[in-house]
């Protein structure tokens, strides 16, 4: 494209119009993400996350797919900062640190979110970390976090297994310490059964036919090498009726498969059309 034929004052002009159209289409571009998002359409393409399917499938670089499925998603929470985007008051960069920061912090009241994007309209990088860092404190959170904190230091091989347990609660959606909790709160159930031969009464009367018993769960699980049959995900998995229970589809091995909460879903909707 050659430009040498417009004038000074035409080129100023020319290029301030592009960059707000820029801006438009990048907004454009975030709501097609958040839609993609919330029809979990990237598993379908066989993508185990949003991430990987903008990364491989649109071409974005893992800090620009980043920035946007951040921005994306806080979209959907606060619709005001669109026309923000568009004004040029809030970079993606930054609506992306703030993100990171609500989550990081868990907060979920959009009220204290719009006021923390307000404090960083039109802040360079730099600023909106400073910002970020000073406003964001232990005191100035809605709930406050508990006031003493232990630590604990894991090996490789217990990390591992935590990150197992993690993935194993996501669809609980659990914090840090929730999941915690609820570790701890299994061990010493398993324990106390164990040791005072407690039995579960949950397991041995249960009379719901739908209810999957322990050992047919963990024949699938084995089966299935422990990921989503559809996308390979060893994320937040859950046990599927191959045939809906509710058709008359039975409670055995051959009749189950491993799906992850994403492809779970999908299959639900489909079947539902
Ligand atoms: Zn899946």
């Amino acid at each position: 494209m050659n430009l040498t034929h417009l004038t000074d004052k035409q080129l100023l002009h020319d290029t301030k119009i592009l960059a707000k159209e820029d801006k438009k289409l990048t907004l454009k571009m975030l709501h097609h993400i958040r839609e993609v998002d919330i029809r979990k359409l990237y598993c379908d393409l066989g993508f185990p996350s949003l991430f990987r399917y903008v990364v491989q499938e649109l071409g974005y670089s893992e800090g620009s797919a980043g920035r946007r499925i951040n921005s994306a998603r806080l979209l959907r929470d606060i619709p005001e900062i669109e026309i923000k985007i568009i004004n040029g008051d809030l970079t993606l960069s930054n609506i992306s640190k703030a993100a990171d920061k609500f989550k990081n912090e868990s907060i979920t009241d959009n009220d204290f979110k719009k006021e923390i994007l307000h404090t960083i309209e039109n802040s360079s990088a730099r600023t909106c970390d400073k910002t970020l860092s000073e406003i964001i404190t232990p005191n100035s959170l809605p709930i406050h976090p508990p006031a003493i904190s232990h630590t604990i230091v894991l090996n490789d091989q217990n990390f591992q297994s935590l990150q197992t347990i993690r993935g194993l609660l996501a669809h609980k959606r659990l914090s840090k310490d929730q999941t915690w909790e609820e570790i701890f709160k299994f061990s010493i159930n398993h324990l106390e059964i164990s040791k005072f031969k407690i039995s579960s009464c949950r397991e041995k009367g249960s009379m719901n036919l739908r209810y999957i018993p322990a050992i047919i769960k963990k024949a699938v699980y084995e089966r299935d090498q422990k990921a989503c049959k559809k996308c390979g995900s060893k994320f937040a998995l859950e046990f599927d009726h191959i045939k809906p229970f509710a058709l008359g589809g039975k409670t055995e091995i051959e009749n189950l498969r491993l799906l992850c909460r994403n492809c779970n879903q999908r299959s639900r909707i489909s079947a539902e059309e």
